[in-house]
């Protein structure tokens, strides 16, 4: 019964169609263009999409501002599009997960319309709104330093209303049943439609209590109530939440009875491990992965690099936070809103193939489901003279043609990369495709080993000792299967002892290189790591898996 859990070994992989493939020429990437990269995306060995927002919006925040939940842009293309694709990415066995942003709409949405036209309007109690200004008025921002108020007065209303992101991102107030009816008849939609599930974006936004309080108290009553439905409509439909919590304050939202959100992005350990690849030290990565061990049975970690907003540094200590910038982003321009980078990995990592080799073979090793970003797989750049976020959403660089291949218009959505080490004409699929030592076959072959090494997605974990804190040594288990797997974050080469500790563990069968498995007499192993090395073993040679395979 449990391996029906297919998020647990699955490859997600994130994209936003704006970026991706424009088919019509109008220099915007749409549906039609995706389809046309299915099968690239098919070879590479995902299984499942990401979308991010493609609704009809005024596009003042990369989409994340709907003003019709039930539509395609009309830049993507029609609703008709939308369905050709997925019945396109179902037939080639991709799921597709989009975004669900119901924390706010956009100000042009027809309720907020509608909302200000005062407190007897049909739609103003699906708003928060407040008479006078209320004292905290410029506390809780998401965009330090861009934004400047949480609670703007509006003329029309005559109310303050609140905004958790930009003022043209009025809250939705979820107290309001009526909002959760709606919220519930849009996830309705998209799984009619045939999406395997939803990323749900802002969740702790979504069910704090709004208005003026200090002491929000979270709803989670209302997130259950939304798995609920979800698993009524749909039972092998998940929710991979985005919630940048502290580990302490994790069970209840993904539920303790297997009723709250499926996945959730680890933040925690990501922040750690981007500290780890900054200064070579393992322990305080060891920290994090330690404090988020403890889920539900049915709950899973979402692993992540590198996605489309600044890596957000804002759980490190300040010391620890200047390592990282100091190491990644010493320019204050790559810098964002006193928290964050707003790179890409591989300019991060000085493109630099033994570093970003380290960091993909680690995303794919931390015990949960690895969530790639579109390009990181062929070491895309970023574009740091554009503002804020935009600079790592550069359009998907296919081959040396002009524009990428992303576009036939040279006016394209945000500009291509055309400069420098990581312009197009150098970093394409196109060029990568025809090499063999490529990153991007090094990706597909690190996807295929992924997907073969259930233990990481099912399974359980343990830390083993190394004495080195260079070294990250791990062992996974799951149906008398078991991994070791280690990863040196120092540019010096170093040797480790290790114990697995597992029946049959004196003999370690190497699942990268062919002539390198390890015999070890007394189940300890001595192992060479080169710099920046990494090394997959199965324990006992032959393993279960292949087993039952013969049989
Ligand atoms: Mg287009």
């Amino acid at each position: 019964m449990i391996d029906d859990l297919w998020y647990k070994n699955s490859v997600i992989y994130s994209l936003d169609v704006d970026t991706f493939m424009d088919a019509n020429g109008d220099g915007i990437g749409d549906f039609e263009g995706l389809v046309r990269q299915l099968d690239y995306l098919h070879s590479i060995g995902i299984d499942a999409i990401w979308l991010a927002p493609f609704q009809p919006t005024p596009n003042r925040d990369n989409g994340y501002d709907i003003s019709d939940h039930y539509g395609v842009d009309p830049r993507h293309g029609s609703s008709g599009d939308f369905v050709e694709f997925m019945h396109q990415a179902n037939k080639r066995g991709i799921k597709v997960i989009i975004d669900l942003v119901v924390n706010h709409t956009s100000d042009q949405h027809p309720w907020f319309r509608e909302a200000r036209k005062g407190k007897d309007a049909r739609f103003h109690d699906w708003y928060v709104w407040s008479k006078k200004r209320p004292e905290n008025w410029n506390e809780g921002m998401v965009f330090p330093g861009v934004q400047e108020a949480t609670w703007t007065y509006d003329k029309a209303a005559k109310e303050y209303y609140f905004h958790r992101f930009f003022e043209h991102q009025p809250d939705l107030n979820t107290h309001n049943p009526e909002v959760r009816t709606e919220i519930r008849r849009i996830m309705g939609y998209w799984l009619q439609l045939g999406v395997a599930g939803f990323r749900v974006d802002a969740v702790p936004f979504i069910i704090e209590t709004p208005g003026e309080n200090q002491e929000k108290e979270m709803r989670f009553d209302f997130l259950y109530e939304f798995r609920r439905f979800l698993q009524w409509r749909q039972g092998d439909a998940v929710l991979l939440g985005e919630a940048n919590v502290l580990p302490a304050e994790t069970i209840p939202f993904f539920g303790e009875h297997d009723n709250g959100i499926h996945m959730m992005f680890n933040f925690y350990v990501n922040q750690y491990l981007f500290y780890a690849l900054a200064t070579g030290d393992v322990s305080p990565l060891t920290e994090a992965l330690q404090a988020t061990r403890e889920i539900p049975l049915t709950a899973q970690w979402a692993h992540f690099l590198r996605n489309h907003d600044e890596l957000d540094l804002g759980r490190l200590t300040d010391a620890q936070r200047q390592k990282v910038f100091e190491c990644f982003a010493p320019e204050a321009r790559m810098q964002l809103y006193d928290r964050g980078i707003r790179r890409r990995l591989a300019t991060m990592l000085d493109g630099k193939r033994p570093r970003i080799e380290l960091a993909y073979s680690l995303m794919f090793a931390l015990p949960g489901t690895p969530v790639m970003r579109y390009g990181d797989e062929i070491g895309m750049g970023d574009n740091l003279d554009l503002p804020e976020r935009d600079a790592v959403r550069t359009p998907m660089q296919w081959s040396d043609a002009p524009q990428a291949g992303f576009s036939d218009r040279p006016d394209t959505v945000h500009p291509v990369i055309d400069r420098g080490e990581f312009s197009y004409k150098t970093v394409n699929v196109a060029a990568q495709r025809r090499d063999g030592d490529s990153l991007l076959n090094w990706t597909a072959r690190m996807i295929r080993l992924r997907k073969e090494c259930p233990e990481i997605g099912y399974g359980a974990w343990a830390i083993l000792e190394t004495g080195n804190r260079h070294v990250l040594a791990m062992r996974y288990d799951w149906l008398g299967n078991s991994l070791v797997i280690l990863h040196n974050f120092d540019n010096e080469p170093h040797e480790v002892e290790i114990e697995p500790g597992v029946p049959n563990s004196d003999k370690l069968f190497n699942l990268i290189q062919e002539d390198t498995s390890h015999v070890g007499g007394d189940g300890r192993h001595r192992l060479k790591l080169k710099p920046y090395g990494y090394l997959w073993y199965r324990v006992g040679g032959l393993t279960h898996l292949l087993h039952r395979q013969r049989e």
